[in-house]
């Protein structure tokens, strides 16, 4: 079976022009139809839903029990920088949770980051993200940038750029 984050960033449409952080980066894959259109993803026998699974590729694993909640509302937005942990009852505009929010992100996996100039990689189509701390992929299609997703490995976020780069030139 694929790399299940190759697969659900090819799911992710994040907007060629625009802000990588602000704007909302929508699945394009299959939805929730109760709930109100959360996304969701099946690796394997499992269903886990997009916004979740953003959430721990950026930040690692989901504490028991918390909940990861959008703060731009759109419930098929899977952008991390739009998400945070809270509990079922939790109001978004809880100072309580900003708190805990915050403490969410120094939580997060420290996977390095470049040790030269600070987005470099040794990969093409590969930068630091400096905001997730994630190995972001880009390739340049007819002149525009397409984002491929945010990656934990430097070789994950080129594997996905290779992976496109292939298609490209078998397609065309
Ligand atoms: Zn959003």
């Amino acid at each position: 079976m694929r790399n299940p984050i190759h697969r659900f960033w090819e799911k992710v449409q994040i907007p060629f022009y625009g802000d990588f952080e602000e704007d909302c980066w929508i699945w394009v894959g299959t939805k929730t139809k109760i709930g109100n259109g959360y996304g969701i993803l099946w690796l394997k026998d499992k269903m886990v839903l997009a916004h979740r699974f953003s959430w721990e590729i950026a930040n690692g694993s989901i504490p028991l029990g918390k909940y990861v909640l959008h703060k731009c509302d759109n419930r098929s937005c899977a952008n991390p920088y739009h998400l945070f942990l809270g509990t079922q009852v939790d109001n978004i505009n809880d100072m309580v949770q900003k708190n805990r929010q915050s403490k969410g992100l120094n939580r997060r996996l420290e996977t390095g980051g470049p040790k030269t100039s600070p987005n470099a990689s040794k990969f093409k189509g590969v930068c630091w993200d400096k905001g997730t701390k994630k190995w972001r992929a880009r390739i340049l299609i007819d002149g525009k940038s397409k984002h491929l997703g945010l990656f934990m490995l430097e070789e994950e976020a080129s594997e996905a750029y290779q992976e496109i780069l292939k298609g490209i030139t078998n397609g065309k």
